[in-house]
C-alpha cells in the first residue's frame, strides 16, 4: 500500500477506526491485519490496521508508534468476520477483533504460569455469603483439585470480585502454576479405527458432504446421546483434512475434557487445543501453529470459532443448544451464528449437533436455511424409560393434603428399593421452603436488598436470599401484624429429604445440593453411596440432572416439573422440555431398564406431555406455533436493554429517556417496544434494574438507532446500560 495513512480499529466502544500516519521507520510495509501500537489521547493503545485511506484526513494526525510483529495477525477473512460480529452484536470493530486473538498472542511478554484456585483445606463452617461466591466455591469443592481461574469463572458465570472475597474470607486459595502443557492430553487410545457406519450415519455424512460442497452450509445433526454423532463428526473431519483443509471443533467449556480431546487426537495427530486451562504462552503457541498451517484440527470452547486456520473446511459445534456459546460480556456474540456465517463466507460447512436442539436451530432446518440430518436411534438400541405424569392438583384433591411425594412416586420408590435398586429425586430448588407468609395478613418475607422472597433453611434456622446471599433470622410472629403465625410453603430439597425420611424411615437417604456439599469428602461420600448401593434414595438439584450414570438407578422422580414456568422467560417451555429429556436420560442406563415419574400441576402442558412421550416433533410444532403467535424468536429478533444502578430515580429516568428516543426513532410497525418496565429481578443488592425489550423482524433499523445512543452514553459504576442482541438470558 502506498498510502501514508492507516486506519486502526481500537478496542474502544467507539465504532470507527482512527487514522494515523505511517512513519518510515516501521521496518516492514504495513498491511491490513497488522497489529500496531498507537498514541491515543494521553495513552497508548494497540489495535489492528483495517484500511488505508486514499486522502489524508482533514485534521492533524499522529503517527503509528510501532508494529507488534512482522506478520499480520488477522487475514482479510477474519477482519471481515470481525466487522460482521461488531455489526451483529453492536460493539466496535476494534472490540470484536480484540476478542478474536488470545491475550498471549497480543502481549509482548506472555505469562508462562497460570492462576489456579482451589478450595481451602479448612474453610469456614458457614456457607459463603453470596450466590456467586457459593457457585464458585461449590465448583471448586466438586472439582477437588486446583482449577484454572479463567475457566472456573467462565464455567460458573462469575466475575473475579466474588472470588477475591472468597480468598479474603479463607474459603479459597490462589496459586500460580506452570501449567502442564499436556493437561489436555490423555495417553489412552479411545479407538482410532473408523467404525462401519450405520445407514443413518451414512445418510448424515452424505448430507454433510453436500454442505461442504454447496449452500446451505449449515447442518443440524439431531440425534439422541449415544446415537453416534461424534463418529459422524470424525468422518466428516477426515474428509476435509484429506482434502488439505482444516476443521474446528467447538464444545461447551464444561465438555472440553481430556477424554474429548483424546478421541479427536487419536484420529488427527495434528491437533491443537485452544482452551483457558492452558497458560497464555501455550495458547499463543497453539494459535501460532494454527496460523502457520501446522494444524489440521482445532478443538476448543466458544472463542475457538475465530481460530486462524488458513483453509477452513468444517466447523463442528457440539451441544449446539448450550447457552455457554453465547458470550455474556462485550462482544456478546453467539458462537453458533458466527460458525454458520464463517462457514458460508469461507466455503466450508458447519455442523450443529445436539440431542435437544434449540428452537432457533430447529426452525432454521425446517425452513431450509440449514440442512437436516437425523440419527433417531441409539447405537445399542436400549429403549428409553417410560415416563408417568402425576397431576398434583388431582393428588391434592384425592389425598386432602398438600403432597410432596405423590402416591405413584412413593409406590415406585418403594418397589425399586425393595428390588435392591436405587432412586433419584430431582428438584431444582435448594432449601426447606421458598416462601414464608403470614397466615393472617398475607405479609410475605422478602430480602431487603432484593425484594425477593427468601428461602427458609430449617437446619440452620435462617432465611436466606438466593439472589444476594443475605441471611436473616426468621421472626416468631408476623412482623407486620404482630400476631399472625408464619406459614412456609414452596418445597425445596431439604424439605423433601425430611419428608422421605419421615415417611420411609427404613431407607438410606442422601442429599446432594450446594448446602450439603461443602467439601470434596461430601461429594465422594454422596457419589460413593450411590455407586456402592448404600444409598437407596439420592435427592438433588441440577447437580444430579446431568451426567450421573449409575446402572442400578431405575426410578427417577421429578418432584416439581414446573419450576421453569415461574420465570418470565419465553424459553420456559423449551427449558422444561430439555430438562425433562435430560433427566429421563439418567434412568434405565443399565439392563434393568427404568421409569420416570414427573410431578406437575400442569399435566397437560405440551412441554411436559411431549417430553413424557418423547415426542420431539410435536413439541417443536406446538412451541413454534406459540412463538409465532407471540412474535418471539425464531419468528423475530430481540434486543434486550438493561439499565442498572442506583438511585432508583436515575435508573428509571435513564430508561425512560432511552425509551422515548427509541420510540421516536423506530416505527412501531417495524419494531415493537416493550417497556420500559422492571426487569424480572428488579432490585438486586440495592441496585435497581429496568429493561426495554425490542422485537423486530429485521434488526437493522434498531441497530442504526442504538449504536449512536450507546456511543454517547457513558456507563459509570453508578449506572450501566447493557445492550444484548439475541439474548439467551431473559432475567
Ligand atoms: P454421540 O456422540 O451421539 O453421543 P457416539 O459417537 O459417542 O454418540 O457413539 C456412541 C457409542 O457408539 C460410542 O461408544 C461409539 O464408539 C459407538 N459407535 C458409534 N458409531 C458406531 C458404529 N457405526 N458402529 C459401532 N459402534 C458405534
Ligand atoms: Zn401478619
Ligand atoms: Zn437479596
Amino acid at each position: 500500500m502506498n498510502s501514508a495513512f492507516a486506519e486502526v480499529a481500537l478496542p474502544l466502544p467507539i465504532d470507527h477506526p482512527f487514522t494515523y500516519g505511517i512513519p518510515p521507520r516501521l521496518g516492514v510495509p504495513l498491511r491490513v491485519g497488522h497489529r500496531v501500537k498507537v498514541p491515543f489521547r494521553a495513552r497508548e493503545l494497540s489495535g489492528f490496521v483495517v484500511d488505508f485511506p486514499k486522502h489524508p484526513p482533514p485534521m492533524e494526525i499522529r503517527d503509528i508508534k510501532s508494529i507488534a510483529e512482522p506478520e499480520p495477525l488477522l487475514d482479510e477473512k477474519l477482519l471481515e468476520l470481525g466487522r460482521w460480529v461488531a455489526d451483529t452484536w453492536l460493539c466496535s470493530w476494534g472490540q470484536a477483533l480484540d476478542a478474536m486473538v488470545p491475550a498471549g498472542v497480543k502481549r509482548a511478554t506472555v505469562r508462562r504460569t497460570i492462576a489456579v484456585a482451589r478450595a481451602a483445606a479448612t474453610p469456614p463452617g458457614a456457607a459463603p455469603k453470596t450466590e456467586a461466591q457459593r457457585r464458585i466455591f461449590d465448583a471448586l469443592v466438586r472439582a477437588g483439585e486446583p482449577v484454572v481461574v479463567s475457566s472456573l469463572l467462565d464455567r460458573v458465570k462469575a466475575t473475579s470480585g466474588p472470588l477475591t472475597s472468597l480468598v479474603k474470607a479463607g474459603y479459597v486459595e490462589i496459586a500460580r502454576q506452570v501449567p502442564d502443557t499436556d493437561a489436555m492430553d490423555l495417553d489412552v487410545d479411545p479407538g482410532a479405527q473408523d467404525l462401519a457406519l450405520t445407514p443413518d450415519q451414512e445418510q448424515a455424512l452424505r448430507t454433510i458432504r453436500a454442505a461442504v460442497g454447496a449452500a446451505p452450509r449449515g447442518v443440524l445433526l439431531h440425534g439422541v446421546t449415544g446415537s453416534g454423532k461424534t463418529e459422524v463428526y470424525l468422518r466428516a473431519i477426515a474428509d476435509v483434512v484429506a482434502a488439505g483443509r482444516q476443521a474446528i471443533v467447538l464444545v461447551p467449556e464444561i465438555a472440553l475434557t481430556p477424554q474429548t480431546v483424546a478421541r479427536f487426537r487419536a484420529r488427527f495427530p495434528r491437533l491443537a487445543v485452544l482452551h483457558s486451562v492452558l497458560a497464555e504462552s501455550d495458547r499463543a503457541r497453539a494459535w501460532r501453529s494454527i496460523r502457520a498451517g501446522e494444524i489440521d484440527v482445532v478443538v476448543g470452547a466458544r472463542s475457538a470459532v475465530f481460530a486462524p486456520v488458513r483453509s477452513l473446511g468444517l466447523i463442528v459445534l457440539d451441544e449446539e443448544h448450550e447457552h455457554a456459546y453465547k458470550q455474556e460480556g462485550d462482544p456478546r456474540y453467539h458462537a453458533r451464528d458466527v460458525a454458520v456465517r464463517r462457514a458460508e463466507r469461507e466455503g466450508a460447512a458447519a455442523i450443529l449437533g445436539s440431542a435437544t436442539p434449540s428452537l432457533e436451530t430447529v426452525h432454521a432446518a425446517r425452513t431450509g436455511r440449514l440442512r437436516l440430518a437425523r440419527l433417531p436411534r441409539r447405537i445399542e438400541e436400549r429403549p428409553l424409560p417410560p415416563v408417568e405424569i402425576v397431576d398434583m392438583a388431582e393428588e391434592r384433591r384425592d389425598t386432602k393434603r398438600y403432597p410432596i411425594l405423590s402416591r405413584a412416586l412413593e409406590q415406585a420408590l418403594k418397589k425399586a428399593v425393595a428390588r435392591g435398586e436405587q432412586v433419584l429425586l430431582f428438584l431444582n430448588r435448594r432449601g426447606y421452603t421458598t416462601i414464608t407468609r403470614c397466615k393472617r395478613c398475607e405479609w410475605v418475607f422478602r430480602c431487603k436488598r432484593c425484594e425477593i422472597t427468601v428461602t427458609f433453611h430449617k437446619a440452620e434456622g435462617i432465611a436466606e436470599c438466593h439472589t444476594c446471599g443475605a441471611t436473616q433470622k426468621l421472626p416468631d410472629v408476623c412482623p407486620a401484624c404482630r400476631v399472625g403465625e408464619l406459614w412456609h410453603f414452596g418445597v425445596g430439597t431439604e424439605k423433601i429429604e425430611e419428608e422421605v425420611r419421615r415417611r420411609l424411615p427404613e431407607l438410606s437417604v442422601a442429599r446432594m445440593d450446594s448446602d450439603r456439599m461443602r467439601t470434596r469428602k461430601d461429594y465422594r461420600e454422596a457419589l460413593g453411596g450411590l455407586w456402592s448401593g448404600d444409598t437407596d434414595v439420592l435427592i438433588g438439584t441440577q447437580m444430579i440432572a446431568k451426567g450421573l450414570d449409575v446402572p442400578n438407578v431405575t426410578v427417577i422422580g421429578v418432584v416439581n416439573a414446573d419450576t421453569a414456568f415461574y420465570l418470565p422467560d419465553f424459553r420456559a417451555s423449551e427449558r422444561t422440555f430439555h430438562l425433562l429429556t435430560q433427566v429421563s436420560g439418567r434412568a434405565g442406563r443399565g439392563p434393568k431398564g427404568g421409569k420416570v415419574v414427573v410431578q406437575t400441576f400442569n399435566p397437560r402442558h405440551f412441554a411436559i406431555a411431549c417430553a413424557a412421550s418423547y415426542d420431539e416433533e410435536q413439541f417443536f410444532e406446538k412451541e413454534l406455533a406459540a412463538r409465532r403467535e407471540l412474535g418471539f424468536p425464531p419468528y423475530s429478533r430481540l434486543v434486550r436493554i438493561v439499565f442498572q444502578g442506583a438511585p432508583e430515580k436515575a435508573v428509571i429516568a435513564t430508561a425512560e429517556s432511552w425509551s422515548q428516543k427509541l420510540g421516536e426513532a423506530l416505527p412501531p410497525m417495524l419494531v415493537s417496544k416493550l417497556g420500559p418496565g422492571k426487569a424480572p429481578f428488579y432490585k438486586v443488592r440495592n441496585r435497581y434494574r429496568m429493561q426495554i425489550l425490542l422485537k423486530a423482524q429485521d434488526l437493522d433499523p434498531v441497530r442504526k438507532t442504538l449504536k449512536p445512543m450507546m456511543e454517547k452514553f457513558k456507563s459509570t459504576r453508578k449506572l450501566q446500560v447493557i445492550v444484548d442482541v439475541d439474548p439467551v438470558s431473559m432475567v
